[in-house]
C-alpha cells in the first residue's frame, strides 16, 4: 500500500468529483491521503472532507504564496481535531518575486517571518513540518537549522534535488518524491535519488499539479502515485513492493499520529 503525503483535495478541482477520484486511488492501492494547509480558505474543506473519510487526514498551515493570510488564532481552531497530524506547507518560494527590490525584500521577509512562525507552531504541537521549497534552498535551510526543527522533523515535499539539503536527513528529515521524477527532464533528481537514505523517503503527488508522465498535461489524481512508486523501484532496483513498505513505514514514522490508525 502507499500514502500520498502531499496531495490537495480540497483544490476547487476536485469539487465535482472526489469521490470518484477515491474510489481510483483505492484501486491503485493508496490507504491513506494527507491534505497539507495552503490557503487557509480551504481550511474548512479539508476537515470536511477528513471527517467523511477514513483514510484522509490533514495539516494546518499556510503556504509561502498566502504567507500575507497568516492567521495563527484562526489556524489553532483546527489544531486539536483528531486529524490535523502536521504544520505546513511552510517554507520559502523565491520563484516568482516581485522586480522591485523594496517589493522583493518585504515579500522574502514575510516568508521568512511566517516559516519561523509555523517552526515554533509545530515545536509546540509536537507536530511534524511539511516544507515547500523553492529556488530558496539555502535560506530554507539556515532557518529549518536556526530554529531547531529537527526537534519535531518533517518533510521537505516536492524534493528540488538539491545536494545541500541531503543533510536534513540527519536533522530528522524526509524526502516527499513525486510526479517530477517521472519527467523526462528530471535528470537532477534521477541522479541525487540514491543517495537519499530508504528510511527517509515518502511518496507524494502534490496534485492536482505534477502530474507523471505519461498523464503529463492531465490533471494529477493519488491513484497515480503508482507512477512514482514503479519509477523509484525502477531507479534503484528494489521491488516495487518493497518501495511501497518502506515508504508508507516511513510515512508512519514521520506523521506519528498515522501509526496510531493505520
Ligand atoms: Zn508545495
Ligand atoms: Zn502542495
Amino acid at each position: 500500500m502507499i500514502i500520498d503525503t502531499h496531495v490537495h483535495l480540497d483544490d476547487d478541482r476536485y469539487i465535482d468529483d472526489v469521490e470518484d477520484v477515491l474510489e481510483r486511488a483505492k484501486s491503485a492501492n493508496v490507504a491513506a491521503h494527507i491534505i497539507p494547509g495552503a490557503d487557509p480558505k480551504h481550511l474548512q474543506r479539508a476537515v470536511e472532507l477528513c471527517e467523511k473519510n477514513e483514510n484522509i487526514y490533514f495539516s494546518i498551515g499556510v503556504h509561502p504564496y498566502d504567507a500575507q493570510n497568516y492567521d495563527e488564532e484562526y489556524l489553532l481552531q483546527f489544531a486539536t481535531h483528531e486529524k490535523c497530524i502536521a504544520v505546513g506547507e511552510c517554507g520559502l518560494d523565491y520563484f516568482r518575486l516581485p522586480d522591485d527590490e523594496v517589493e522583493k525584500k518585504d515579500v522574502v521577509a514575510k516568508q521568512k517571518e511566517v516559516f519561523i512562525f509555523q517552526i515554533e507552531l509545530a515545536k509546540r504541537l509536537k507536530k511534524p513540518l511539511i516544507v515547500h521549497i523553492r529556488d530558496a534552498s539555502s535560506d530554507s535551510k539556515e532557518i529549518l537549522l536556526r530554529y531547531g526543527a529537527g526537534e519535531v522533523g518533517g518533510v521537505l515535499h516536492c524534493f528540488n534535488a538539491d545536494e545541500q539539503l541531503l543533510s536534513l536527513a540527519e536533522e530528522n528529515f524526509y524526502f516527499g518524491i513525486g510526479g517530477v521524477l517521472t519527467f523526462k527532464n528530471a535528470r537532477k533528481l534521477v541522479q541525487v535519488l540514491p543517495r537519499i537514505p530508504k528510511n527517509k523517503l515518502l511518496i507524494e503527488t502534490d496534485a492536482p499539479y505534477l502530474t507523471p508522465h505519461p498523464h503529463r498535461g492531465d490533471r494529477n489524481e493519488p491513484a497515480y502515485t503508482t507512477f512514482v512508486a514503479k519509477k523509484i523501484s525502477d531507479l534503484l532496483e528494489v521491488p516495487l513492493e518493497e518501495i511501497e513498505s518502506i515508504t508508507t513505514f516511513n510515512a508512519k514514522e514521520l506523521f506519528r499520529e498515522l501509526k496510531e490508525v493505520l
